[in-house]
């Protein structure tokens, strides 16, 4: 996808023939299963419900914009996958996506483990009891006091990126007497198919060590010399928001060639290999992602088949899935505050948050669905952009959406899949209060995250 295809304002002619919309559902009232959380329904009156708590109660009692996370559906995801992968594999949640005490404890309570990528998400991981053995901590640049902290709390693995990274984990190990288990990330040379941004496995970008000319099999030799490391296996991580299993095929089988190679020179057979996340959810009907039973097979078949070819005991998987588990939970909810026509072009329809609370668009072209769920219409659909209330014509949430006409202020929107890497990436942008996370479930909504306060902008403010 090009970058161009996001400008700031399309030219008059490019709407109709360029826009990335589909057209309007037959009835804009109904609500996609595939892009709402297990628990999102529209009850008699017609207003939308999740854990079967109407939105216009928790517009009031919360406020908006606000992100509602369906707690019943993150757990079953998070038992979808252990369930999938089965006793012989580990699942890792990929903390960056979205991460909150509630959420470790979810986690913790459904069997699976936990990625960190920096001293904040150590801390909170800690701080909500995750053992230390079920966490594994991530990076390309991990500073000296991070990894210092992740040691001497007993991190279950350390993933290393570089090559200064394994002498400076080494020694920081050796110097605490303790032998650290550690993965080395390699760059298979796939470029998964996805947005150039956020694809991290071919070979011109910052992650991991390349498999090619050999260095990852450098680092192997090196890592296997030191005292301080325990190597116990080789990553892989290839993008994000990926649908084909190819990508992932290729991958799983240059890094059991590398696990053959390392046979082959040092009679050694790596217990590990972790084939990352970047699994793919629908953000609107059009995606059709896999389900974790389908992942968990093919994954399993290919590794199987590779190792049996090249003479190795199968070794134990891991996967680190974050959109897929927490993307789908979660929509934002917003007020609509100005609803303006142009002629001729399409309806903009401003929202009380915007950039602040969800940047993908606005990064990664991503696209989005919004539905009216205070109430439902009868009117003709309308092409509508959502866009928020900050000083930036890209401020856009939903690019192209069909609405219904009589959209008026004081109108609740949602937007679905906004899960993953909404609230994780949210910012202050014109001093915008970071909008709360509500977990629901059966009936009872709870703040996990509370909404930001200009006390809390003010207390960082000390000039
Ligand atoms: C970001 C990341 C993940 C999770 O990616 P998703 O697309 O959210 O599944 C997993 N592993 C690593 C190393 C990552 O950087």
């Amino acid at each position: 996808m090009s970058r161009s295809a996001h400008p700031a304002g399309p030219r008059h002619a490019d709407v109709y023939t360029e826009g990335h919309y589909s057209a309007p559902a037959d009835d804009l009232n109904s609500l996609d299963e595939k892009v709402w959380s297990r628990t999102v329904d529209r009850n008699a009156d017609g207003v939308v419900t999740v854990g079967g708590i109407e939105v216009t109660q928790l517009a009031e009692e919360f406020g908006t914009p606000a992100y509602f996370l369906d707690e019943a559906d993150f757990r079953a995801r998070c038992r979808a996958w252990a369930d999938a992968f089965g006793p012989d594999a580990d699942v890792f949640y990929a903390g960056k996506a979205f991460l909150s005490r509630a959420v470790v404890k979810w986690l913790q309570e459904e069997g699976l483990n936990l990625d960190v990528c920096s001293g904040g998400e150590l801390a909170t991981a800690l701080a909500a009891g995750m053992p230390a053995e079920r966490i594994a901590f991530h990076g390309n640049n991990k500073s000296a006091d991070e990894i210092e902290r992740a040691v001497e709390a007993g991190v279950g693995r350390i993933v290393l990126d570089s090559f200064q990274e394994i002498v400076r984990v080494a020694h920081i190990a050796q110097s605490r007497g303790v032998r650290q288990r550690v993965q080395i990330r390699v760059t298979v040379g796939v470029e998964a198919h996805t947005h150039e941004f956020i694809a991290t496995a071919h070979e011109d970008q910052k992650f991991g060590i390349a498999l090619a000319e050999g260095q990852a099999a450098e680092a192997v030799r090196r890592a296997l010399k030191l005292d301080g490391l325990e190597l116990i296996g080789i990553h892989s991580h290839i993008g994000s928001q990926i649908f084909d299993m190819a990508g992932f095929e290729v991958s799983a089988r240059r890094v059991v060639q590398l696990l053959a190679e390392v046979r082959d020179e040092h009679g050694v057979e790596l217990p590990e290999i972790d084939l990352g996340g970047g699994l793919g959810i629908a953000y609107t009907s059009e995606d059709d992602p896999r389900e974790p039973q389908e992942i968990a097979k093919a994954l399993g078949e290919i590794v199987t088949r590779e190792c049996e070819a090249a003479g190795l005991a199968t070794p134990r998987i891991s996967v680190e899935p974050g959109r897929a588990i927490v993307g789908p939970t979660a929509f934002t909810l917003y007020q609509v505050g100005t609803v303006k026509p142009l002629e001729g072009l399409r309806t903009y329809v401003s929202v009380d948050g915007g950039m602040s609370d969800n940047i993908r668009t606005a990064l990664y072209d991503a696209e989005y669905s919004v539905a009216l769920v205070s109430r439902t219409s009868t009117a003709e659909p309308m092409l509508s952009r959502v866009v928020g209330k900050h000083c930036e014509s890209g401020d856009i949430v939903v690019k192209d959406a069909f609405l219904p006409a009589d959209l008026a202020p004081g109108d609740l929107l949602a937007v679905p899949a906004t899960g993953a890497y909404c609230r994780a990436m949210a910012s202050n942008y014109n001093h915008a209060l970071r909008p709360p996370v509500v977990a629901v479930r059966d009936g009872e909504a709870r703040v996990i995250v509370r909404r930001e306060t200009e006390e809390d902008l003010l207390r960082l403010d000390v000039g």
